[in-house]
């Protein structure tokens, strides 16, 4: 038996391989992007109610109804964006089916994919799973910026997308207007689409605003927009998400969806539309974990790392160039044996294994976690 491998790259995720070396040997883990904390009572109590009434059955393809309203309501209070819910909104397997799913609708074997790196490690598999070819630009080192003079250089009629993540996974950094400009910029000269993945669109700090494509009607019309519930509700085991398109853009973006999952898990999907009329949950989401981000950066602040800025997301990188000249993916298997801290590796998040000596830790974490691990950390 002869089997040519689609993926001959790839193997086991680094999410998967550190949380099981967390578990392993005991560690705190602060390496794969999930809170150690209990979800909302409500939003439970929420899922038991639709499941006792009996909405166990499959959910619309497209998303409930319910649901999809909410999502319009909200994004146009947010964004000032005004999308029809039955032509826009297609409610997926969490954000990771609506990125496959978004590639998939898009790109065509031999066309170009801009992926900007270090990035989430799904967006490239899919990229060669569809026989597109992904181009890689790298921000800039140390602050992690988007160089768009790069960028526009190595966009042409040949690119058929480019990935945009903000707040952005792993770095904490957020686009900022000039960005934006820039992206105007970009699709002015170019005929592309935009893969926008906004899963930390509310965990964002310091009175920074979220810049969605959503809010800017010249990107608006190239986007398919792409947010999870996961990471705002403190599920990310139930795996549930959205994209938010043109509608000639979703009707594509559906034609996969429906033959990849048809369609998503439907009690949860009843819970999140109620939980939708609780603005409060989300709109307060950037100050608590901001609270978490600033305790995080107090605790190590004793310890030999030197902490890179984070303006989102719950995932701050740590330079530990003044411990050791160790490769990252090295360090971070032996500080999880030899000091019980797991944290990610950046550098599987480049093609090239870029590699400038930090480590991503997680803090959406219970205080009590993040003093535990903090302490482990000061006495490297
Ligand atoms: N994009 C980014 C940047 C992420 O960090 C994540 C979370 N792992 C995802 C997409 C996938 O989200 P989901 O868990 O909803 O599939
Ligand atoms: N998004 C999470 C992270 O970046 C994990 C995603 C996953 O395990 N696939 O850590």
């Amino acid at each position: 038996m002869k089997l040519e491998s689609k993926l001959p790259e790839v193997g086991i995720t680094i999410f998967t391989i550190m949380s099981k070396l967390a578990a392993d040997t005991g560690a705190v883990n602060l390496s794969q992007g999930f809170p150690d904390f209990d979800v909302d009572p409500r939003l439970i109590e929420l899922v038991n109610a639709h499941m006792t009434a009996g909405r166990n059955q499959y959910a619309p393809m497209q998303g409930v109804e319910s649901l999809r309203h909410g999502l319009a309501a909200k994004t146009e209070k947010l964004y000032g964006a005004v999308v029809d819910p039955d032509t826009q909104i297609t409610v997926t397997s969490g954000a990771t089916e609506a990125l496959y799913s978004a590639i998939t609708a898009l790109v065509h074997p031999g066309q170009e994919v801009m992926v900007i790196e270090p990035a989430f490690d799904s967006y490239v598999p899919a990229i060669l799973l569809n026989q597109g070819i992904p181009v890689f630009s790298r921000l800039t080192w140390p602050d992690y910026r988007i160089d768009w003079d790069q960028v526009l250089d190595m966009t042409g009629p040949q690119t058929r997308a480019v990935i945009i993540n903000s707040p952005h996974n792993p770095t904490g950094t957020v686009l900022d207007s000039q960005d934006i400009e820039a992206l105007k910029l970009l699709v002015a000269r170019n005929d592309l689409f935009i893969i926008s993945d906004e899963v930390y669109e509310h965990i964002i700090f310091d009175d920074l605003a979220h810049h969605s494509m959503l809010r800017y009607p010249e990107l608006a019309e190239r986007s398919m927009v792409i947010s999870s519930f996961g990471k705002t509700y403190h599920t990310t085991g139930w795996k549930i998400g959205y994209c938010i398109a043109p509608p000639q853009l979703t009707k594509e973006f559906q034609k996969v969806h429906q033959f990849l999952t048809f369609a998503s898990n439907t009690p949860i999907q009843y819970a999140y539309a109620d939980i939708l009329q609780k603005p409060e949950l989300y709109l307060e989401l950037g100050s608590f974990y901001q609270r978490k981000r600033d305790l995080f950066l107090e605790l190590v602040a004793p310890s030999r790392f030197k902490p890179l800025p984070c303006r989102g997301t719950y995932f701050i990188m740590l330079d530990y160039s003044e411990i050791t000249s160790e490769p990252d993916t090295d360090f971070a298997r032996r500080m999880t044996r030899q000091y019980g801290v797991a944290a990610i590796p950046p550098s599987v998040f480049y093609h090239d294994g870029t590699d400038n000596r930090v480590l991503r830790f997680c803090f959406a974490k219970k205080d009590q976690t993040l003093k535990e691990a903090a302490a482990k950390l000061c006495k490297i």
